[in-house]
């Protein structure tokens, strides 16, 4: 399906906003990726921010236009339709937040929050355009994968940081986009995605871990740690 058909798919769920639509479509894809997974009502008003009562109440709206399969007692998962939808979306969002972060310079912390709502009213010309302009990029500032033209996404097995052993050697390949102080503080360390980098120590009972990136030790706390992820396989 193509961006406009996914796009019209959305705004075929009528009388529904396509912003709301196009963030549930997001929210259920982070919640369930492409396999059987479902997505449960609290999990979803908790991502969205919004009571459970209103989740029930869209959700309803969503199956009815085809967008989401509803298991019973489970929750929710993305139908066909309804992952182009998160797709397209996902694609303008990353682009947005690459765009920013390369063109205009605007802090990697930041350009999550930008993109959270230009995401909704990016054109798809407007949208190949930048991803041209940017060499049709395979990942955004966080590590996360772009959907290409086709709305095709490449999703790669990754590792937590705080999952590696004493020795072992990864690649910091990855890290949620939501938290911008996270973010602020890895720049702050000069820790970026695409760093090399060792783990040296662990501390016990949830201690923090020590890794080497270059020539630098650093401290990191298990939060940070488990955010971060690499590409090293267990
Ligand atoms: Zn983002």
């Amino acid at each position: 399906m193509s961006h406009a058909a996914a796009r019209s798919s959305a705004g075929k769920a009528e009388s529904l906003p396509t912003a709301a639509v196009e963030d549930y479509a997001k929210a259920i894809y982070s919640l369930t990726g492409w396999g059987e997974e479902t997505a449960s009502t609290n999990d979803l008003a908790e991502k969205l921010g919004v009571k459970a009562g209103s989740v029930s109440a869209m959700i309803k709206k969503l199956d009815a236009a085809g967008l989401v399969e509803r298991v019973p007692y489970h929750g929710v998962r993305l139908t066909a339709e309804g992952t182009q939808v998160a797709m397209a979306v996902l694609r303008r969002h990353r682009l947005l937040e690459l765009f920013l972060a390369e063109v205009l310079d605007v802090p990697w912390d930041r350009v999550h929050d930008e993109a959270e709502v230009l995401e909704h009213w990016l054109s798809d010309d407007l949208t190949d355009l930048i991803s041209k302009k940017l060499d049709d990029p395979g990942f955004d500032p966080h590590g996360d994968p772009i959907p290409d033209r086709d709305l095709e996404i490449v999703e790669t097995e990754t590792a937590a940081l705080a999952d590696l052993a004493p020795g072992d050697s990864a690649r910091f390949v990855r890290v949620s986009d939501s938290n911008p102080e996270m973010l602020a503080y890895l720049s702050e360390c000069g820790i970026a995605v695409g760093d090399q980098l060792q783990l040296i120590e662990r501390q016990p009972f949830d201690g923090p871990i020590t890794v080497k990136i270059g020539s630098e030790s650093h401290v990191l706390g298990l939060t940070l740690a488990q955010a971060m992820r690499v590409d090293h396989k267990a």
